[in-house]
């Protein structure tokens, strides 16, 4: 990775009242009660879809505004650990799902996972993700019980007594397997919904793949005790804006402490028919979801997602800069880390981990943020529920 562009307006910039009378009076809306009330379709397409500069302007100022007042300035670090790519299912989107016959398949060891771990830990990230492919058998469910357990042993210190925190991403499982790796030390699970339309998502996947049991398997995690996240992509075919405000509705109704969303960005080997945006206008709107999501909870956790930086070199600054607080670094070891390619462009392909975690430091500086070391950095709105 090249050393992050120092452009000015990424640093944090004092909020103003936007000069002109439309987007001061829009400035004005946002600061009100809008949230619960019938307006709140509204005001989530204002800020979706507006293209004055200054509304736009206004839009990014409140909900820098309304991060710092619920978050504070720190952005929050998970090391993101790809262990496997092997999967059961074949979303249609996805460049490591089952049909892909031209992926190469892995699946890290033990050692290799808690190396990555150890070295999370040493860096003061005091958290990890780990994901992968989708797999529900026994060995599966033991192995990652085996992780869970390993990565609080190793990385226990003066610094972090608890060890990292651990977030899962290992997709649809039953209750007792939640529950199981939930024993086991996890204590935060990503499952994104992909999106809140049960009409899109049997567009985006084959029939045995159901909306409402990703849904179930939310609830499931949160009566477990799990702080939950969920998220979609943006730019995907046949959604519209209308969709994305559902979305939003959607992540507020089911209470949700963490979000990860992030632009559909096509794989050669799993593209979805029909038109999509154009790269520009994804990334613009993925943007603008996460300014719209603070608004709207205000105190979740929000990702500025890779997707992001994907599509722009700056992509996680312009996230940061709208809303989002946490940053999944790349720890996956270099040399598996193209067989986890789920779209194409995927940043960061050879840059060791270390070479990632200073050019994050720098990202994270140039807008004005702190990075939160050896902490687990939990969502203040699990905290506060
Ligand atoms: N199998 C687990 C699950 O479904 O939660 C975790 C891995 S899955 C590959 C992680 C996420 O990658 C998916 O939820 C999806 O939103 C995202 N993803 C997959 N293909 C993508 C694409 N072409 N563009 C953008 N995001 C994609």
């Amino acid at each position: 990775m090249s050393a992050p562009v120092a452009i000015a307006w990424h640093r944090r910039t004092p909020a103003r009242t936007p000069s002109a009378p439309a987007a001061a009076e829009f400035a004005r809306l946002l600061d009100s009660d809008w949230r619960q009330g019938a307006g709140a379709r509204e005001v989530l397409r204002r800020i979706l879809t507006t293209v004055d500069p200054e509304e736009v302007e206004a839009v990014r100022a409140a909900a820098e505004k309304t991060l710092l007042d619920h978050c504070g300035d720190t952005v929050r670090l998970r090391g993101l650990i790809e262990f496997s790519n092997r999967c059961v299912l074949d979303c249609r989107y996805c460049g490591i799902r089952r049909g892909n016959r031209a992926v190469s398949r892995y699946t890290l060891t033990l050692d290799d996972v808690v190396a990555c771990a150890r070295w999370c830990a040493g860096k003061g990230y005091g958290s990890l993700v780990l994901q992968s492919g989708e797999r529900r058998d026994a060995a599966f469910v033991r192995r990652v019980e085996a992780m869970i357990r390993a990565i609080k042993a190793a990385t226990r210190s003066a610094a972090q007594p608890e060890g990292l925190g651990i977030t899962l991403c290992v997709g649809e499982q039953t209750e007792e397997t939640y529950a199981r790796w939930f024993a086991a030390g996890a204590h935060r699970y990503l499952l994104r919904i992909e999106t809140s339309s049960p009409e899109l998502f049997a567009a985006l996947h084959p029939p045995e793949q159901r909306h409402e049991t990703r849904l179930a398997c939310l609830k499931t995690l949160r009566a477990i005790g799990y702080q939950i996240g969920t998220g979609v992509m943006i730019g995907l075919p046949g959604q519209t804006v209308e969709h994305l405000i559902d979305d939003l509705l959607f992540f507020r109704d089911l209470d949700v402490d963490m979000l990860g969303m992030g632009p559909y960005i096509p794989h050669a080997q799993a593209v979805l028919p029909g038109a999509i945006p154009a790269a520009e206008e994804r990334l613009r709107l993925g943007v603008r979801m996460i300014a719209a999501a603070r608004l709207l909870l205000r105190d979740v956790n929000i990702a500025a997602t890779t997707a992001l930086q994907a599509m722009a070199e700056d992509g996680r600054e312009q996230g940061l800069r709208f809303g989002a607080n946490v940053i999944m670094p790349q720890v996956t070891p270099p040399r598996v880390r193209r067989m986890y390619t789920l779209y194409d462009g995927k940043p960061c392909l050879d840059e060791s981990a270390g070479q990632c975690a200073e050019c994050l430091d720098a990202r994270i500086a140039s807008v004005g943020r702190r990075t939160l070391r050896d902490q687990w950095g939990d969502s203040a709105h699990f905290g506060r529920r």
